[in-house]
């Protein structure tokens, strides 16, 4: 191909390729325990892979309905409404999506012009800023408490400007693995009642809390509910990230600017999967024994460092466990992460990429969603470093 020889004025000048696929790579090149990207090394249940065969065979590999098949917006609201005790219009208040990532994508370009605020929590999932930027939009940023990750609502509120237009949250949190309260939700409720601003509320992890604590989804608290854009995804919930495929929630007045956008970007998400999820949902069990599946994951990786030089940080959903090695080394995470990757064979994530500054605290992100047998050999690893 010859080269595109005009200027190009990137509007990502800073964005690389992601952490993920930078650390999964290194981790095959160099044939190490991949702790680092957050997918599972095990297959989804065979009955969803049955399902799949049925409805691929079903006729339906046409386009489906821009906001989604009906009977599984229907599924997702019966969800939602067993769970959080909210009931969402499957008509008029429920878009299936190609993806969580897609969604928040869509919302934040629904909604961000040039110059409006969006505040951020740091460390930010790797998406966020990224979406806000593309769109002209101004993060602002509003550091969670290391060790606990707590947000102190005082900041935010000091955040807050006429131009303030939206606010990211994210519970459980990737990468820090802490969980809002009931109490920070209606602090939150409180300190946007009579604003304008709107809320995108990442709850892709919403089945993966630990130590019976409740998932506190913005979906639980009216003054929440009616300004937010709940997105959820089935990738973590099915074991199944490579399929895509999840919902954003919000009022009918909201989904109605969503709609406009989404049509014209995917126009709709994978006709045949939706059919799958749909009957797939009837089973409630399969997403209420999440938790205890990865609780059990998460206390076996916590077992197996407990003889090593790395502090567990607390993790109380998702499937990542942070590691602090200050009793280890000073080495910047970045330089750790690929160092042990390369020399010990197993890879994480180094916490600071999620930052726009180096924070002074140094971690490591290792994802748990990995078969008890690799977990014990990269907890073994861990222990002799
Ligand atoms: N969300 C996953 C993680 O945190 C990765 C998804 C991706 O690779 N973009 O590891």
């Amino acid at each position: 191909m010859p080269h595109f020889s005009g200027r190009i004025s990137s509007k990502l000048p800073h964005v690389g390729t992601t952490i993920f696929t930078v650390m999964s790579r290194l981790a095959a090149e160099h044939n190490a325990i991949n702790l680092s990207q957050g997918f599972p090394d095990f297959d989804c249940a065979q009955e969803l892979r049955d399902l799949v065969t049925k409805y691929f065979n079903a006729g339906l590999n046409q386009y489906p309905p821009m906001a989604g098949v009906p009977r599984l917006r229907e599924a997702i609201a019966e969800k939602v409404e067993f769970l959080y005790g909210a009931r969402y219009d499957p008509e008029h208040e429920v878009t299936v999506v190609p993806g969580a990532t897609y969604g928040i994508f869509t919302a934040v370009a629904t909604f961000i012009r040039s110059g409006d605020e969006v505040i951020l929590f740091e460390p930010a999932y790797d998406c966020y800023v990224p979406a806000v930027e593309v769109m002209g939009g101004v993060p602002v940023f509003v550091e969670l408490q290391y060790p606990d990750y707590g947000i102190d609502w005082a900041r935010v509120q000091q955040a807050i400007t006429p131009r303030t237009r939206m606010m990211i949250i994210n519970t459980p949190n990737n990468p820090t693995a802490s969980v809002l309260s009931g109490e920070d939700m209606r602090m939150l409720e409180g300190l946007l009642r009579k604003t304008d601003i709107v809320v995108v509320s990442d709850e892709v992890y919403e089945h993966i809390v630990f130590d019976g604590h409740q998932h506190q989804s913005v979906a639980r608290f009216p003054g929440l509910a009616e300004r937010s854009f709940l997105v959820s995804s089935f990738g973590k919930t099915y074991h199944v990230t490579g399929w895509k495929t999840g919902y954003v929630l919000a009022p009918r007045e909201l989904t109605a600017e969503f709609r406009k956008v989404h049509q014209f970007n995917s126009f709709v998400a994978n006709g045949p999967i939706q059919h799958v999820l749909a009957e797939y949902l009837q089973k409630r069990d399969a997403y209420l024994s999440l938790a205890a599946f990865y609780q059990g994951k998460r206390d076996l990786f916590l077992e197996g460092v407990k003889a090593s030089r790395f502090h567990p940080l607390p993790s109380r959903g998702t499937f990542f466990q942070n590691l602090a090695y200050d009793a280890i080394t000073d080495e910047r995470d970045m330089d750790l992460a690929v160092r042990l990757t390369r020399e010990r064979k197993v890879a994480s994530i180094p916490v600071s990429v999620f930052y726009r500054e180096p924070p002074a605290h140094r971690v490591l992100r290792f994802c748990f969603a990995k078969s008890d047998e690799t977990l014990k050999r990269g907890a073994e690893i861990l222990c002799k470093i």
